[in-house]
């Protein structure tokens, strides 16, 4: 059966000694609360990878990811942090095509695809995100849409890779909006993606899937999601700088 994740996206926030107290909370919480059938991951910024991954690695049931990887194995590119480096300092998953790369860093779907075969060949988990925009959502296609990012960045894949990868369908008016899509709307959305997963790599590969939903996510709402039967969990911004309210989350199902 697929997995039940909560990953908590922290983004661009937090100094160093805020990390490090947010972590600590977070996994002392997450190892007394939270079920163990229950992945928590946490995605700091690239520069509390190394520091915070000591504390992650503690719970079995916990995993740390970096919020972005680049598309080149290693070499002349001035910034850039490489799969194999991440994997090196021990981080477990990688979040991929986030909105905000693709809308401010102008990450493409082809791009994207390179990222997730670095991420797999050197054992890393990738978090694809997709999703759609308010305009998308109002007009006809959208579901179609969100299907073609996955068609796009993934469907070179083998069923075996496929298998790996964790999809995140964040809708874009969602996003640090308040906006929560309804738990309708969410089961809609992952329902149908799964079915075109289906229609690629057969059903059994679809149901070992995990799809978890982004946008507005919190404790009060956490709940009636993750009680749709086709959302395996969350990918969580704002509330996840909370240790609180993220182990509440991680609670949920
Ligand atoms: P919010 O939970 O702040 O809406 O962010 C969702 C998100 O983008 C997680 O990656």
């Amino acid at each position: 059966m697929r997995k039940k994740i909560v990953a908590g996206n922290w983004k661009m926030n937090k100094s160093m000694e805020e990390a490090l107290i947010l972590a600590s909370e977070v996994v002392h919480m997450v190892k007394d609360e939270v079920n163990t059938d229950v992945q928590v991951i946490i995605a700091p910024p690239a520069l509390y990878l190394t520091t915070l991954q000591k504390h992650t690695e503690a719970v079995a049931n916990m995993g740390i990811a970096a919020q972005n990887c680049s598309n080149k194995a290693s070499g002349a590119y001035t910034g850039e942090i490489s799969a194999s480096m991440l994997k090196s300092i021990g981080a477990t998953h990688v979040i991929l095509g986030h909105s905000e790369r693709r809308q401010y860093f102008n990450e493409s779907n082809e791009v994207l695809a390179e990222k997730v075969n670095i991420v797999l060949e050197n054992g890393l988990t990738p978090i694809f995100c997709c999703g759609e925009t308010l305009e998308q959502r109002q007009a006809e296609g959208f579901l179609e849409f969100v299907a073609s990012q996955l068609t796009d960045s993934l469907f070179h894949l083998s069923a075996e890779e496929f298998g790996k990868v964790v999809i995140a369908y964040e809708p874009i008016w969602a996003i640090g909006t308040g906006l929560t899509a309804s738990s309708q709307q969410a089961q809609d959305m992952h329902a149908y993606l799964r079915g075109h997963i289906a229609g690629k790599y057969g059903q059994e590969v679809a149901d070992n899937t995990s799809i978890l939903y982004g946008g507005s996510c919190n404790e009060k709402n956490a709940e009636e999601l993750f009680a749709c039967p086709d959302v395996d969990g969350g990918l969580i911004g704002g509330a996840s700088l909370k240790s609180r309210e993220f182990t509440n989350i991680a609670k949920s199902f």
